[in-house]
């Protein structure tokens, strides 16, 4: 049942992490055709690195039975400061490619252009091109896992500063190192001195980064595992490790998230301070670049947003630094792990000369035209359709699994992720009967906080506005 709209270009976008390498085969309209994941190597010399990011390519071709004769172009994204006009990676700090030039090595071994720039850059650009952030000129997006990084993307384009390395917002100074200078005036005063360390940094975390008082000291999952396990040893009853595996070494975000559902006494109040910690980041962000849109994403938000959003949208809404009015959003990711092979993609296409995000070059996919006839059965193209089945962002028609019994007229939040998948504007939702369904607080929630519209009508109602509507749209079709 499935149909393709014809597609001449395919891209490769590459997700090199610290632990794992993502390689996607995508389409000039951003579809995700297919995922290949495969571990980054550990300790490794810089050719061995480089070799598995080719070979993450080549199995992921192999996998298609596709050849890089048909691919127009390759966007990789690496963990660190990369310069994008050169394709050189200036320092990975958690890998072996610092001083590498990855661009034109890729280029030389795989004949393709290649294109390469920092993660999260590129993960706010895929939002921005098919995610939160799309048809906005400002947008900043925010990860939240093991650090905390961010992305800049003004008028289709990334910002990445003039050493490349703007974004950095985990690094961002919350916390400031320099408050000796009161103690030793009140020494003088008390004439004692209150020689606590040489700087007076002892109570201060230190960053990876070497420097004190970062943001992302008290914020990231690591702050967070710091934090409980504080707590923990100092012997706070927690069902923390029970729900992570017996461990506290790695603290999964989904085993935070367990530990929110039970109101956890330890977990709770400290995913709590990070969530305010991260709106007061949100506030700066705000202060200084006064984006359209912020994004957040990465593991800890992932899994604990819907806990985390209030928090961070209180603190927001307390702010007392007057303003214009305007149409300021925080939202949540809506590409997840694809995020950055997508933005990859787009930055490969920009330096092409045909960026994605550009009015120009964006694509609107070809969306079928679609015909009722009688009261349950819609015809696409003289073919009909009397079964459940989505109409994805992309053009592409795919069968809706039955649903259970007990809830056979709702739709799960399954199917408002499938439907939301590749950058909707417009969610349709055409019910055989009266369309009288209405989208649980769940479903309500997503779409909500990825800025996406939804409109659940009748199915004849819902085929004109299909067939009408000039948006990035997608549509899930219900039958009785
Ligand atoms: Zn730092």
């Amino acid at each position: 049942m499935e149909k393709t709209n014809s597609l001449q270009n395919y891209y490769v976008g590459v997700d090199v992490g610290g632990t794992k390498i993502q390689a996607s085969l995508i389409t000039a309209f951003g579809a995700v055709v297919s995922n290949h994941r495969c571990e980054t190597p550990r300790n490794a010399t810089v050719e061995i690195t480089l070799n598995a990011i080719e070979e993450s390519i080549r199995t992921l071709l192999h996998e298609q039975d596709r050849t890089l004769d048909g691919i127009t172009g390759i966007g990789i994204a690496v963990p660190g400061v990369v310069q994008q006009e050169t394709g050189l990676v200036v320092v990975t700090p958690n890998m072996n490619l610092s001083g590498v030039e990855l661009g034109q090595i890729m280029k030389d071994r795989l004949g393709v252009p290649v294109a390469i720039g920092n993660d999260c850059n590129l993960g706010t650009l895929g939002e921005c091109w098919l995610g939160s952030g799309r048809n906005t000129s400002s947008c900043v997006g925010i990860f939240v896992g093991t650090g905390i990084g961010a992305g800049i993307v003004f008028d289709n384009r990334v910002f990445s500063g003039a050493g490349q390395a703007a974004g950095e917002i985990g690094h961002i100074i919350s916390q400031l190192p320099c408050e000796h200078w009161r103690h030793g005036i009140t020494a003088k005063m008390h004439k004692q001195g209150t020689k606590s360390s040489k700087n007076g940094l002892a109570k201060f975390t230190r960053c990876g980064c070497g420097n004190y008082g970062c943001f992302e000291t008290f914020a990231s999952r690591t702050a967070m595992e710091r934090f409980i396990r504080e707590a923990v040893e100092h012997g706070a009853k927690s069902v923390i490790r029970e729900v992570n595996g017996g461990t506290l070494d790695i603290i999964k975000s989904g085993s935070l998230a367990k530990a929110l559902k039970v109101n956890d006494k330890v977990v709770t109040p400290i995913v709590r301070y990070a969530a305010q910690v991260i709106g007061y980041a949100c506030l700066s962000v705000r202060h200084l670049i006064d984006p359209e849109v912020i994004v957040l994403g990465g593991g800890v938000i992932e899994a604990c947003h819907k806990f985390m959003m209030p928090i961070i949208d209180a603190v927001l809404a307390n702010d007392q630094l007057p303003s214009a009015p305007g149409k300021r959003r925080v939202l949540v990711s809506s590409l997840g792990d694809n995020a950055v092979v997508l933005g990859a993609v787009a930055l490969v296409r920009s330096a092409n000369g045909s960026n994605p995000l550009g009015k120009i070059h964006r694509i609107i996919p070809k969306y079928p035209q679609l015909h009722i006839m009688g009261e349950n059965v819609i015809y696409i193209a003289d073919e009909p359709y009397a079964k459940d089945f989505f109409i994805l962002s992309d053009g592409t028609i795919h069968p809706r699994a039955k649903l259970p019994k007990k809830n056979v007229d709702g739709f799960r939040l399954k199917d408002i992720e499938t439907a939301a998948g590749g950058g909707a504007d417009l969610i349709i939702f055409g019910t055989a009967g009266a369309g009288e369904v209405a989208l649980s607080g769940k479903c309500h929630e997503y779409l909500f906080r990825r800025g996406i519209d939804y409109r659940i009508l009748p199915l004849n109602e819902a085929v004109h506005l299909y067939n009408t509507v000039a948006v990035r749209r997608s549509a899930v079709w219900h039958f009785s």
